[in-house]
């Protein structure tokens, strides 16, 4: 007995983290597979905590490796200390490893849960982890702040009977826990994988798409209210899939956003739209321009100016030609850089819109000072004030302070006759939607509008 005991001591620390002293990722499964048989027994329900610090690769950027080498240590003591706390305990013998809480990984950790009460025990346990962890540590003489998601998988009402297939769950929860805001828990439940393979296979499915150009670019024409004239052109992507149809980049944007694949993507819209657009200019139309959305993760990435102005210079585009979309979220906490970095576009003829405005929650001082030509009113406001008197009101203010401060309004959506005619009545002066025209195919746009405009301008 004595002999085994200490076998069991030895093997434990083969499958030890030596950073941490918790047992690894292989040493947990093998435990929760015997607890599990356990629990099919006696219909005990189980429940496994996967927990997974928000940022800690920001930390090690910013302080190094030893800096979060302690930091990992030190969540290790707390969740210890929590597994104590709420009697999760699970040790061979007082000398050995606890066997219920593991590093998997990286700044991966998971706790199980043998015998439950109710599966909102699990919630109260991660919430607990949640509090603790966010009390901050001390390291050298640096007070350090973090939060961690947590995913929750339940035994055996997530109807899985193996260890990994319980883990994978609570790492799908995790996943869910973070795309959500951080600093979360969420239990599993089926739709959660349905979507996350779905996540999977997009990303899968536009790197192809990617490599074989299959995306192209839709163009949706911006008017004057009264005139009708077109006053410039939104590039909005489009992707023909070839199992699944038409794919809404409502779907697919933020989901390249997520997995940094709207970096190569935005890339190839911002040239192709360039391209196009010197095509359209080259061929007479030298008063309208091309409007490109770019994403916040963009911004982020890419250094606005060098990058824009590289693509123009590509296709010999005059920079009056070109115009970027933002939308307001990303202004809310838009760094100085950014600010001078928009501010250069703009000296050299670049136009500056705001997207969406009404939705980001940035405040009317912040307005005054940024530097942008165009504000675009969200569609939501347009979609309800014709029913509700109040959005109406909001529209009508926002249109008021919009012309104080000399942006130019560009009201989206309008799809019919009464938006047409309030929009009219407020003075707004460019509007957008399937009242004029949806998002049309380039060749449609030469063919027909190219003629309209000639027709204008000759
Ligand atoms: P957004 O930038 O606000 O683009 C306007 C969206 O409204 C487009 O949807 C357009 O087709 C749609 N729309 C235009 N007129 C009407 C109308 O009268 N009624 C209604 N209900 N909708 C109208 P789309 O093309 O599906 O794009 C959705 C969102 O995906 C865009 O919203 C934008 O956030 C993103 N997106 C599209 N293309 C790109 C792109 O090239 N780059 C980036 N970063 N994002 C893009
Ligand atoms: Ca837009
Ligand atoms: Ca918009």
């Amino acid at each position: 007995m004595k002999t085994k005991t200490k076998h069991k001591q030895i093997e434990n620390i083969a499958h030890c983290d030596k950073l941490t002293k918790l047992i690894d990722r292989q040493e947990f499964l093998e435990h929760i597979k015997q607890r599990l048989i356990i629990s099919a027994k006696n219909e005990y329900q189980s429940g496994l905590l996967f927990i997974d610090l928000d940022d800690f690769k920001q930390i090690n950027n910013s302080f190094g490796l030893s800096f979060g080498d302690e930091l990992l240590k030190q969540v290790s003591e707390c969740l210890r200390s929590v597994v104590c706390t709420e009697k999760l305990s699970f040790k061979m013998s007082p000398q050995t490893f606890e066997l219920n809480l593991a590093r998997l990984g990286g700044d991966k950790f998971a706790i199980f849960i043998h015998k439950l009460k109710s599966s909102e025990d699990t919630i109260r346990i991660a919430q607990n982890i949640i509090f603790e962890l966010k009390k901050g540590f001390l390291i050298a003489n640096k007070s350090i702040n973090i939060s961690a998601s947590i995913g929750i998988a339940i035994y055996p009402k997530n109807s899985s009977t193996t260890p990994n297939a319980l883990l994978q769950m609570a790492d799908v929860a995790m996943y869910h826990a973070k795309a959500n805001g951080r600093g979360l828990c969420y239990v599993y439940s089926s739709t959660m994988s349905k979507k996350m393979r779905r996540h999977h296979y997009l990303v899968e499915e536009m790197r192809l798409a990617l490599a074989s150009n299959s995306f192209t670019l839709s163009y949706q024409p911006i008017v004057n209210v009264n005139s009708l004239e077109i006053n410039y052109f939104e590039a909005l992507i489009r992707w023909q899939h070839p199992i699944e149809g038409h794919i809404s980049p409502s779907e697919f944007i933020p989901i390249a956003e997520d997995s940094n694949l709207i970096l190569e993507l935005g890339d190839w819209i911002l040239d192709e739209a360039c391209r196009q657009m010197a095509s359209w200019y080259n061929a007479g139309m030298k008063e309208t321009r091309i409007s490109v959305n770019v994403s916040g993760i963009q911004l982020k990435h890419r250094c606005l100016h060098p990058w824009v102005i590289a693509a123009i210079n590509k296709f010999d585009l005059p920079a009056k030609s070109l115009m970027i979309e933002i939308t307001e979220s990303c202004f809310v906490d838009a760094s100085p850089e950014l600010i001078l970095q928009l501010e250069k576009l703009r000296n050299e003829g670049v136009k500056i819109a705001i997207d969406d405005f009404g939705t980001g929650f940035s405040s009317l001082s912040l307005l005054a000072t940024l530097p942008v030509d165009v504000l675009k009113i969200d569609q939501l406001f347009i979609a309800q004030a014709i029913q509700n008197n109040k959005y109406n009101k909001i529209l009508r203010s926002i249109v008021n302070m919009a012309s104080q401060l000399d942006f130019k309004i560009v009201v989206e959506g309008i799809e019919q006759v009464e938006q047409y005619e309030l929009i009219k009545l407020l003075g707004v002066s460019y509007i957008q939607g399937y009242f004029i025209d949806p998002p049309l195919q380039s060749h449609y746009v030469e063919k027909k509008l190219l003629q309209r405009y000639t027709e204008l301008h000759t």
